[in-house]
């Protein structure tokens, strides 16, 4: 039996239930060498264990303490599993979560310019050139397997975290240092697109 302690995992996206049991976890900062580590994929079997279900509800309650926080991959709370959670409406709404277990990149077309920020690297944002739309299937957290068009915020996000799957960070896909990277104080895990 799967666990479900927060949601039945239909219809996709998601509202975001707080649960009790969820905590927020530690965000692992670069240069930590997790966040060079390919993550390795979860079993299927796997998906219903109380140790994924607990990461994918802490990750969803991590994401969401930081304020404007858009997405968040295992490997930053020092996991290195192929998951990553989103939500393109960070604080406000809370409607569009999804957890994406072992996702797989299917097409990618009409690539932009994208300025993101990224909560492992706190003092930094960045332009990249990220693709506006994409297919990407994933499991969720109950086991089933979905595939959904993405496009625009939502994409951008979704290439952002599979980057972090990979080992791939937002530094390694700029073009041009001194106009591409800009110091901030402090900049969350975000997207916006710039054409
Ligand atoms: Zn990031």
């Amino acid at each position: 039996m799967l666990r479900g302690r927060i949601w039945k995992y239909t219809p996709n996206p998601l509202k975001y239930t707080p649960c009790e049991t969820m905590t927020i976890r530690k965000i692992r900062l670069y240069p930590d060498p997790i966040l060079r580590q390919k993550c390795r994929p979860v079993d299927l079997q796997e998906i219903e264990t109380a140790y994924i279900q607990d990461l994918v509800n802490d990750m969803v309650k991590t994401m969401y303490h930081f304020e404007g926080t858009v997405g968040l991959a295992a490997c930053q709370v020092g996991e290195p599993v192929r998951i990553f959670v989103m939500d393109s409406t960070a604080k406000t709404t809370r409607d569009r979560l999804k957890v994406l277990i072992n996702p797989t990149i299917n097409a990618q077309s009409q690539w932009k310019y994208s300025r993101e920020g990224c909560l492992s690297f706190p003092d930094y944002i960045v332009t990249v050139k990220r693709a506006r739309k994409m297919i990407l299937s994933w499991h969720t957290p109950a086991g089933e397997q979905v595939e959904e068009d993405l496009r625009d915020f939502e994409a951008i996000i979704a290439q952002h975290e599979f980057d972090h799957l990979e080992g791939i960070l937002f530094l390694d896909r700029i073009k041009n240092i001194n106009t591409d990277l800009i110091i901030r104080s402090h900049q969350p895990e975000q997207a916006v697109i710039t054409d």
